[in-house]
């Protein structure tokens, strides 16, 4: 074992002789290569106070200051980018493209926070009634947090606390316990930007971090990103504390293919979105619904033949496509729902479950799999399986294919691949699903819009990142002013004030 993962609270590092601990593995080999500090309740109060005493010279630095520290991080994040891709593919399993991939978006993040002297300028309206004017500032909440998942270490901080801190706020992240290392240095470099103590913090943690977080009355929002069950407990508790929350949950996103849609293509976006980061993306392509026989046959046929040439394998050789999974027991999970699919009645048409890679034969690996026949009262269908498992469920019509998915309970991403811009316009006007492609597979919104699902991938009113953060997390105040003309006094008035 070679070093503990600690926290960075008021500027510095710190390791908690009163913090529980627990191994990080790399996923590869299944060796454990860390351990990470548990933060107490104590060591998340620390950062809290760390980040309520940074607050006042924080909100009142100027915002043209907050974003050259962002434009300085900007920086740091492309000079230190190979150190962070690593630290990502030894705890997550990621291959180095995709980590390059995770990070750049990340870092279009950050450029957005640049702008920050522009979002951040208000609403002005000049002689809204007699020597009356009017405006609307944003101002800071205070303390905020984030808590964010495993699947995305560097990418998912990243679309909180950039937008946080230059509103004004001073951050605690509680990063993903299974793979901590990567956020934690990314939050260094944000110190090293030039950032003053204690406005950026992170605590690395379990429950008992998150808890105290949920609790500690000086926590003004709460942004959470992870699984369904969690986002739920999240979002109750938070908003039963009186605090702004957003927590967005899990998925399942379904591709419609049409008769007409060009199939080639479709499959060559398909294997990427389906497969990339071994499925464990909040977007994966995890269903396939093919509209007649005859499309689901052609795509299940040439997907297939796709599939020969993945390659499975550890991060750090680039000509891999994907990698392990994050754990033994996730791994396990995903397995039993492959077994449960064939129990049900699906065809499983490629299997991954037995795969082994020279050298790494302990890693926690799924090989791509493929499953044809499978209908919507199915677990496998039901439940996210967040592994590198593509269903296929087929259908008669566009509207049937449009009505399973909107039955579905989660509304994160979708897409639609045809030919016919009067089909699209209809499936994007109308499906009940927050993020949608037309021929794009994975429509992960840019960083200058927002990015959330619907139904039970999002509660809370505003999405993750662009326009939605600045309005998560900044207040509204809106001033009435007044400068009386020494010439001509206004007259008592009792009505209520109109401006005449
Ligand atoms: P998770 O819900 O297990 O964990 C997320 C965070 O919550 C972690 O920081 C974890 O420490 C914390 N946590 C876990 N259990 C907790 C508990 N009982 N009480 C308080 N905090 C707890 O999620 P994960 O496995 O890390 O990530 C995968 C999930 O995240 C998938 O469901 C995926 O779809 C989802 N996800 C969603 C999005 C999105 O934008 N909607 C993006 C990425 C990931």
């Amino acid at each position: 074992m070679s070093d503990v993962v600690g926290h960075l609270i008021g500027g510095k590092l710190v390791v908690n002789a009163h913090d529980r601990s627990q191994a990080v593995f790399n996923p590869a080999t299944a060796v454990e290569s860390r351990l990470v500090s548990l933060a107490s309740t104590t060591t998340v109060e620390d950062a809290i106070s760390a980040a309520q005493t940074a607050f006042p010279a924080w909100r009142n630095t100027s915002p043209a200051n907050r974003a050259r520290i962002m434009f300085r991080f900007k920086e740091l994040l492309h000079t230190n980018a190979d150190k962070i891709c690593q630290l990502i593919g030894q705890e997550h399993g990621k291959i180095v493209h995709d980590a390059a991939g995770e990070l750049q978006r990340g870092i279009e993040n950050v450029e957005y926070a640049c702008y920050a002297p522009e979002l951040l300028k208000g609403e002005h309206s000049k002689n809204v009634g007699p020597n009356i004017d009017a405006w609307s500032e944003m101002q800071a909440l205070g303390v905020v947090a984030g808590i964010t998942p495993f699947n995305f270490p560097v990418m998912v901080p990243l679309w909180m606390y950039p937008m946080a801190i230059v509103c004004g706020n001073c951050f605690v992240l509680k990063p993903s316990e299974r793979d901590p290392s990567a956020a934690l240095f990314v939050a260094k470099l944000l110190q090293e930007a030039g950032l003053p103590d204690g406005v950026m913090n992170v605590v690395n943690g379990d429950k008992e971090a998150v808890d105290t977080l949920l609790n500690d009355a000086r926590v003004q929002a709460v942004s959470f990103v992870g699984s369904t069950p969690i986002a739920k407990h999240i979002y109750a508790s938070a908003t039963a504390n009186g605090k702004r929350c957003q927590a967005l949950g899990g998925a399942k996103n379904h591709a419609i293919i049409m008769p007409d849609a060009d199939m080639d293509n479709a499959v060559s976006q398909l294997v990427g979105a389906a497969y990339g980061s071994s499925g464990e993306r909040c977007m994966a392509l995890s269903v396939v619904v093919a509209v007649g026989d005859e499309a689901a046959d052609n795509f299940v046929v040439k997907m297939s033949e796709q599939m020969q040439s993945l390659k499975v394998g550890e991060a750090t050789d680039a000509n891999n496509d994907f990698g392990p999974l994050i754990t033994r027991q996730h791994k396990d999970k995903v397995v039993e729902h492959i077994n449960s699919a064939e129990r049900d009645g699906a065809v499983v048409v490629v299997d991954g479950r037995d795969i082994s890679i020279d050298g790494y034969e302990q890693g926690f690996f799924v090989g791509g799999t493929l499953i044809d026949h499978v209908t919507a009262s199915m677990t496998c269908y039901q439940e996210e399986i967040f592994g590198p498992v593509l269903l296929v469920v087929r259908a008669e019509s566009m509207q049937q294919a449009m009505d399973i998915i909107d039955a579905h309970e989660y509304g994160n991403g979708t897409c639609i691949f045809t030919r016919d811009g009067e089909a699209a316009r209809f499936f994007s006007d109308n499906i009940n699903v927050g993020m949608v492609g037309i021929n794009v597979p994975l429509p992960v919104p840019v960083a200058s819009h927002s990015f959330g699902g619907w139904k039970n991938s999002l509660f809370g009113d505003l999405s993750a990142y662009g326009p939605d953060a600045v309005r998560f997390y900044t207040r509204r105040k809106t001033v009435t002013q007044r400068w009386p003309s020494t010439d001509v006094r206004e007259g008592v008035e009792f009505s209520m004030p109109t401006m005449k």
